[in-house]
């Protein structure tokens, strides 16, 4: 796996060739992000980073990936449905999490007054690495599921045309021609695009809930233009604006300055940071309303890696999912360890083995978007700080995932050529519409693959550790 490209990722003259005519081709490809310098306007561009070689992923594991896809979107779906489940899990992460707890209140509050709702729409991103045992053969194991403004969808359908091109230049024609489509943006539009359907009213538009800052705003656009390739309108707006334009009428239809909105589709309001009061209160209006929230609060509640340790406990699947036993064996291969760190002994126990070995595990606060977790002595100072405090309950333990390297470039803007030694995430994208309680679509919408240097524990590619990649299949 480690080899794919050994005879050329040394040879400095054919790199340079190389990554010259890769970064012309991702521009002209549109793999695209503002530049931090200005971040507001398109004026000025570059390209979002990516590999220079496609990677190599054992076919095998992605394609275990793309298999258990339609599960984990009827796990992620069951889990928003069951309040007891949510209450249970989130009780003691509520306790000392402000975060959670103020989402935990809104999804409270909408389920008390009863949800106006009833065409439900999940996009998700189930992310993987590959782990490598002691006798060298690699396994598939779960690190997340995004269920909110999980990203890069777009810029990733044009990175496979990039190292197509990359791969000819470097004379690997043949293996450029095994280099697999992949559009996510597509699917990703599809689903949304079924929702507004459903809605049924032919006025309304899809609101696209949208950062303050959007560096990444070409990746949402690459779904946006689908959207209005199907004659679909598409607005843009910020939590402000829906605090300042947004209503509901008596039947709680969501309308932004008049304007009938459909379809709520969140790139945003997945970080503690982005509340205030004013957007608070905004998020309220949305989940109260009549319109298709991607996700609506539940879902949002159900991504939370509390809710993953819980899952991993055994018997949750199956009664999660009762009468599904291949569906459980399918989602339940690809869980790595995953421990509570609850108050009692369980969670004294296991706090105690981390301090002991802290290489051996992840500390992950409730947080997303990169950056969060702890690892190695840091982990062991902050576990030994709390370990007897409620605090230790907001975070959980997972076990560390320990996939085999690989050489190969990042290429970044205004950053020198030099080899990596890196490591790749494998994410797969999902999509399923609900009405009432009819699954009326269910699909694996396409994948991401995301690739670091191995010095860098965490981190995506927003957060500017993690570039772009495309899988090469071996
Ligand atoms: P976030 O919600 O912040 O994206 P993740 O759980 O995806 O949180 O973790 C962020 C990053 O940390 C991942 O992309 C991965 O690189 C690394 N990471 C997370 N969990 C593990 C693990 N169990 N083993 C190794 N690396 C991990
Ligand atoms: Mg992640």
């Amino acid at each position: 796996m480690a080899a794919a490209w050994q005879d050329v990722v040394r040879d400095a003259a054919a790199v340079r060739e190389a990554a010259a005519v890769a970064v012309d081709a991702a521009l002209l490809a549109g793999v695209l992000m503002r530049t931090g310098e200005q971040p507001h306007a398109s004026d000025v561009v570059n390209y979002a980073p990516f590999t220079l070689l496609p990677s190599a992923v054992p076919r095998a594991l992605f394609e275990q990936a793309y298999a258990v896809q339609q599960d984990f979107n009827l796990l992620v779906d069951a889990v928003s449905q069951n309040k007891e489940f949510l209450e249970q899990t989130l009780a003691s992460t509520i306790k000392v999490d402000d975060f959670t707890a103020r989402l935990f209140r809104i999804y409270m509050q909408v389920l008390e007054e009863g949800l106006a709702q009833t065409v439900f729409l999940g996009i998700n991103r189930s992310d993987y690495m590959f782990d490598c045992g002691l006798d060298g053969t690699a396994a598939l194991r779960q690190i997340e599921i995004n269920t909110i403004a999980a990203s890069f969808g777009g810029l990733t359908s044009r990175t496979a045309d990039v190292h197509r091109l990359v791969l000819k230049v470097l004379g690997k024609t043949e293996e450029a021609s095994h280099l697999l489509p992949n559009n996510p943006a597509k699917g990703l539009a599809l689903g949304i695009a079924k929702a507004w359907e459903l809605y049924g009213s032919q006025r309304a538009v899809v609101m696209f809930l949208v950062e303050e800052v959007q560096r990444n705003i070409f990746d949402q656009r690459c779904v946006e233009n689908e959207l209005w390739n199907r004659n679909i309108r598409v607005v843009r707006k910020r939590f402000r604006e829906v605090f300042e334009q947004g209503s509901l009428d008596a039947s709680r239809r969501l309308y932004m300055d008049g304007q009938e909105v459909a379809v709520v589709y969140y790139r945003e309001g997945y970080v503690p940071q982005v509340y205030d009061r004013q957007s608070w209160e905004a998020r309220l209006l949305l989940e109260r309303s009549r319109a298709v929230k991607c996700p609506d609060i539940a879902t949002q509640l159900a991504g939370t890696k509390k809710v993953q340790q819980e899952l991993s406990r055994p018997g949750t699947l199956e009664k999660l999912l009762p009468g599904r036993p291949e569906a459980v064996a399918r989602i339940r291969a690809t869980f790595a360890g995953l421990y509570s760190l609850d108050e009692g002994e369980e969670g004294d126990r296991i706090a105690a083995t981390a301090i002991a070995d802290p290489d051996r595990f992840v500390l992950k606060p409730q947080r997303e978007g990169g950056g969060n977790n702890l690892y190695g002595e840091e982990l062991k100072e902050v576990l030994e700080k709390i370990k007897d405090t409620p605090e230790r309950t907001s975070y959980i333990l997972m076990d560390k995932i320990k996939p085999q390297p690989a050489l190969n470039y990042l290429l970044r803007a205004h950053s020198p050529l030099q080899v990596s030694e890196c490591i790749s995430e494998l994410g797969i994208f999902g999509v399923y519409v609900r009405q009432g309680r009819e699954l009326v679509l269910n699909q694996a919408a396409g994948h991401l693959l995301r690739t670091k240097a191995i010095e860098h524990a965490d981190g995506g590619v927003a957060a500017g550790v993690a570039v772009l990649d495309t899988p090469f299949l071996v």
